[in-house]
């Protein structure tokens, strides 16, 4: 499929590199394609960033059928704009599309559109050390109708947002609190797909947490509450003993494109990774036997978070003192310079943007 496109006679001024801060503003120009029933993806293009006018009874607004993708570009060195794994996410969305009983689109073709985009808007990739250019893609239910059934049509549309650095005074400890109330996803449910609706699951918990002066929650599994599954938005290792141990995808666990890079780059430097079901009082154990040596969060927005404080029904603990472990500092560097094509990518990981 050909992608039209239509540019902007009107560009928008850029943002300030040092007050970007996250998805705060969007650049010139979006991708945009449509799905008929009967007629399969069709009319791709780039045009000017602008509204949607959509009808009142368009089925997304209320019954949350949508996908999403986050990803990020990077100018490299030489100028030029780097991806990172973007096939991945086009998998992905796949898989969330498929429960949501969204039609798949082509992978490599979203990869296409993607290139594309950067490649119009590459002028609003940030330089700045740890800025990025982040990238949405998004799919959702069009049909304009209030009988709840799959729709017959869809808008596919990416958007981009230039990015600061997520940690501005560099790479930060955050304090997490257990959530053993709320929960976000069950097996069964809608947990290892990016879907709106698992997010609009978590904003309460989020909220309650915050105020209580925690950056994120960590879930636990919706049946017990006694599993580990992720933290906010953000898959979630532990250093135990020497070990790394994540929790494995059990369907209702986001699988993470970090969190899969951050396994293969651990495993190459030697390092034992489990993925298996972990239980928060093991973690508490582990502690209380002075083994529990990191933990750290994985995700496109942050890349990797260091854990400096866990709360769990007000028995808080402080993981390495609260500063940033050995190995949750190097993988940083090691994504992150693989990102920016600082370092040498022995993985494949990156693509080039034309
Ligand atoms: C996107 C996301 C992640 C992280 O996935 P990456 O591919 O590493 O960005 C983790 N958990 C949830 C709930 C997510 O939506």
């Amino acid at each position: 499929m050909e992608i039209k496109i239509v540019k902007t006679t009107s560009p928008k001024e850029k943002p300030q590199a040092d007050k970007l801060g996250f998805g705060k503003y969007f650049t010139d120009h979006m991708f945009v394609m449509d799905y008929t029933e009967g007629k399969g993806w069709h009319d791709a293009r780039i045009v000017p960033y602008a509204p949607l006018s959509m009808d009142p009874s368009c089925m997304v607004l209320h019954y949350g059928q949508t996908v999403f993708e986050g990803m990020k570009a990077y100018r490299s060195a030489d100028g030029g704009a780097l991806l990172f794994r973007p096939m991945n996410n086009m998998k992905r969305i796949n898989l969330s599309n498929e429960r949501l009983c969204i039609p798949p689109i082509d992978e490599e073709f979203g990869v296409e559109a993607v290139k594309k985009l950067v490649e119009v808007d590459k002028d609003w990739i940030p330089d700045g050390e740890g800025t990025s250019l982040y990238i949405r893609p998004f799919i959702f239910a069009t049909e304009c109708a209030l009988g709840v059934h799959p729709s017959h049509t869809y808008q596919f549309i990416i958007i981009m947002s230039p990015v600061g650095a997520y940690y501005p005074e560099g790479l930060n400890p955050v304090k997490i609190y257990v959530e053993d109330e709320y929960v976000r996803a069950v097996r069964g449910g809608m947990g290892f797909a990016k879907t709106a609706g698992n997010y609009a699951a978590s904003i309460k918990a989020q909220e309650v947490a915050g105020k209580k002066g925690y950056t994120q929650v960590l879930w636990l599994d919706g049946v017990e509450r006694k599993y580990i599954e992720e933290v906010g938005t953000m898959n979630v290792f532990f250093k135990m003993d020497g070990e790394i141990i994540t929790p494995a995808l059990n369907g209702s666990i986001l699988g993470g494109i970090t969190r899969d890079s951050s396994i293969q780059i651990l495993r190459s430097w030697g390092m034992k990774v489990t993925e298996r079901k972990l239980g928060i009082q093991e973690v508490y154990d582990a502690h209380a036997a002075g083994k529990l040596e990191e933990v750290f969060g994985t995700g496109t927005a942050a890349v990797i978070s260091p854990v400096g404080e866990l709360n769990w029904d007000g028995n808080i603990i402080t993981i390495n003192d609260g500063k940033i472990g050995e190995i949750s500092g190097k993988l940083y560097d090691t994504i992150t310079g693989i990102q920016s094509g600082k370092l040498e990518d022995t993985f494949g990981f990156t693509v080039k943007v034309s």
